[in-house]
């Protein structure tokens, strides 16, 4: 496996980087997770905007014009021989004398991993996955704003924590009103009645780029959606319930806590979502290769 350090290509072992770079001793940086299907990768246009919004909400100043990333992605794609890939492009702060200062660090480091894309088992679209509502909170918005795809992951970790020791697939985090936020990697939806519901931007979240294609793709279904501020209350109560992010796709949640989402399967709302995602997947390649 070959990895991407700040513009050569280099073995896994070789690829290291300064104990001073302050994406290690602050987590001061940005990353994007995509997912390439037969060797194309998608949605990288949205994926490249949130990452220069990441960039300059951090004032974090881009290592390279934000097309010849791009380059960079694609080419770590090719010299990897990876199809079916996860990729996630990473740029911290870079190294320099320890302090909060970002004017420290004069260049940024930028890695880029892939790696072949390994499958969440079929079980789990087919069955559902467990959730659970946890404690933790979502950020507060202006105290480190869940719209930057930061790698300063804590908050999300913390929550993991109480995921794991709650047993189930992923921890929903509340904001600080109290309101459903997001899940620790992932953006919820719910359905009730035949309108498909999922928490406003307001709300305080990571406005996934799978979020975003998931609701376009309802609206072309016409399906009534709705943004909202979302109370726990109101997902217990739903007849769906499924999670997004790019590698998991639409994942249907069959189970919040003790209490079964719905009839405890997956639903049809969720199944027409996850069909027309895959098919505009089948629809990108298409483009990428006529
Ligand atoms: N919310 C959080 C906190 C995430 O970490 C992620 C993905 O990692 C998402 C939402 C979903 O984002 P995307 O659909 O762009 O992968």
């Amino acid at each position: 496996m070959l990895i991407y350090l700040d513009g050569h290509f280099v073995a896994k072992e070789q690829a290291l980087v300064s104990v001073f770079d302050h994406g290690f001793l602050y987590g001061d940086g940005i990353y994007e997770t995509m997912r390439a299907y037969g060797g194309t990768l998608f949605l990288l246009k949205k994926h490249l905007s949130r990452l220069k919004r990441s960039a300059d909400a951090i004032a974090l100043k881009l290592p390279l014009p934000i097309n010849k990333i791009g380059d960079a992605l694609i080419e770590s794609l090719n010299v990897n021989k990876l199809r079916e890939a996860y990729v996630r492009l990473h740029i911290s702060r870079g190294p320099g004398e320890i302090g909060l200062d970002p004017a420290l660090c004069p260049a940024p480091t930028m890695v880029i991993v892939t790696r072949p894309f390994h499958d969440y088992p079929a079980e789990y679209y087919e069955c559902g996955v467990a959730a659970a509502i946890v404690k933790t909170r979502r950020n507060h918005p202006l105290a480190l704003p869940p719209s930057v795809k930061a790698t300063n992951f804590l908050n999300n970790i913390l929550a993991k924590i109480e995921t794991i020791k709650a047993g189930a697939f992923e921890g929903i985090m509340l904001n600080w009103e109290g309101h459903v936020a997001e899940g620790t990697i992932s953006n919820i939806f719910m359905a009730k009645k035949g309108v498909l519901y999922t928490p406003h931007p307001d709300t305080g979240i990571l406005e996934g780029v799978t979020r975003d294609l998931v609701l376009r793709l309802a609206k072309k279904k016409k399906l009534p959606v709705k943004e909202i501020l979302l109370l726990p209350r109101s997902l217990y109560a739903a007849d769906e319930c499924f999670i997004t992010n790019t590698t998991m796709e639409i994942m249907p949640v069959t189970k919040i806590g003790k209490k079964a989402v719905g009839n405890g399967k997956p639903g049809p709302i969720t199944a027409t979502l996850l069909q027309a995602y895959k098919k505009e997947v089948l629809a990108c390649l298409k483009t990428q290769a006529s």
